[in-house]
């Protein structure tokens, strides 16, 4: 067992299902993406898949890795209950605070395919406003009306935590953790990802408006509305199919390990 760089870890492609590798690179880039583009919280903050053959189980990084040392094999596999089925051979475990929130999603959600959560300094900022998020942008309408918000209650550790954030959540793939930050679900790790983009650069935009000490203009509702029904299948395309092989082919220009 070794703490020093590189963290040595040992392949399991050939030990684990296609269908749970293909999750472990899907989400091991999306831990790199996040740090990438400015989203990551050093080692803090979870984005977790279910494992697609194995539906009670999902996978989530280590806690004390950074996420741009994240790979597909040094992922944890846990189940909903807690149990830990794989962790490679470092001495970084599960976080409780990541499992509570993850697992209930996956418990409440069978849709669900993956899910992100992030400390962003525009995320915290938002979700400190009373207002929440504002339909002040194109970006922003695609969220309107379709964001839950979660009241803080300190870190999520209680186990009634897990009841009280699927009830926020509901049917909605987009929350803000109040005085906390931002989650966003999706059937895939791309969809997340991608909501996470958009829903960041809506909440990073909002402050910068609100920055400027001058009055807002806001949409009217009929725009607003007429917006954020673009947004609606069969008028949009899924979220993903094009970004993601464009993301990954610049991941893999710079550094492929995130594949190892
Ligand atoms: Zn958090």
């Amino acid at each position: 067992m070794t703490t020093t760089f590189p963290l040595r870890i040992a392949p399991i492609r050939g030990s684990v299902s296609d269908a749970e590798w293909q999750a472990r690179v899907d989400l091991a880039a999306c831990y790199r993406l996040c740090e990438l583009y400015g989203m990551s919280d050093m080692i803090y903050t979870h984005i977790t898949a279910r494992v697609p053959d194995s539906p009670d189980h999902f996978l989530i990084n280590p806690n004390g890795m950074l996420f741009g040392e994240i790979t597909a094999s040094s992922l944890l596999k846990v189940s909903v209950s807690g149990d830990i089925l794989y962790r490679p051979d470092l001495p970084y475990g599960l976080h409780p605070a990541g499992f509570t929130i993850h697992s209930a999603i996956y418990r409440a959600r069978p849709d669900v395919m993956a899910a992100m959560h992030t400390h962003t300094v525009a995320g915290m900022a938002v979700s400190a406003l009373e207002c929440g998020l504002l339909p002040l942008t194109q970006t922003a309408t695609r969220f309107y009306g379709r964001i839950a918000y979660h009241d803080f209650r300190g870190p999520e550790r209680d186990p009634a935590e897990r009841e009280a954030l699927a009830r926020s959540l509901g049917r909605h793939n987009y929350c803000i953790l109040r005085n906390h930050g931002l989650l966003t679900v999706g059937e895939s790790v791309p969809e997340a990802f991608i909501a996470m983009w958009g829903l960041e650069r809506a909440c990073q935009a909002q402050l910068a408006a609100m920055a400027c000490n001058t009055k807002l203009n806001m949409p009217s509702e009929e725009v607003v509305a007429k917006s954020c029904a673009m947004y609606d299948p069969p008028n949009s395309r899924r979220y993903g199919l094009l970004e993601w092989p464009a993301l990954l082919r610049r991941l893999d220009a710079a550094d492929p390990s995130y594949r190892d």
